[in-house]
C-alpha cells in the first residue's frame, strides 16, 4: 500500500525529508511518492510522517483515494462552512 500526492500539493518541501522510505522525491509539477519504496510508514512510525506534517487538505491520498488531511481537519472550518462564506465572497 502507498499513499499518493495530488496536483494541490504546493511544493513546500516539508514532507520529502521526513520518509523514512525515501519514496518522496521532487518532480514536476509536484512532488511525488514512488509507489514501490512507501510502507506507509509501518514499522517506523505510527502514523504517515508525510501526511502528519503536510499544511494542505487533501493533498495525500491513501491508496483508496481518501484524503490523509480532508477538508477542515487542518483548518478547522466545516467544509459546509467553508462554502458558504465562499459563496457569500463570491455574491460580492
Ligand atoms: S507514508 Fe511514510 S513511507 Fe509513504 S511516502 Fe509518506 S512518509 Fe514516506
Ligand atoms: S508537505 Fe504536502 S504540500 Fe508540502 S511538498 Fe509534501 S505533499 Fe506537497
Amino acid at each position: 500500500m502507498a499513499l499518493k500526492i495530488i496536483e494541490s500539493c504546493v511544493n513546500c518541501f516539508a514532507c520529502e525529508p521526513l520518509c523514512p522510505s525515501k519514496a518522496i522525491y521532487e518532480a514536476k509539477p509536484h512532488f511525488l511518492i514512488d509507489p514501490k519504496k512507501c510502507t506507509e510508514c509501518e514499522g517506523d512510525y505510527s502514523v504517515p510522517q508525510c501526511a502528519s506534517i503536510c499544511p494542505i487538505e487533501g493533498a495525500i491520498l491513501d491508496a483508496f483515494g481518501a484524503a490523509l488531511n480532508p477538508p477542515g481537519s487542518l483548518t478547522g472550518i466545516p467544509p459546509e462552512k467553508m462554502a458558504e462564506a465562499m459563496a457569500e465572497l463570491q455574491s460580492h
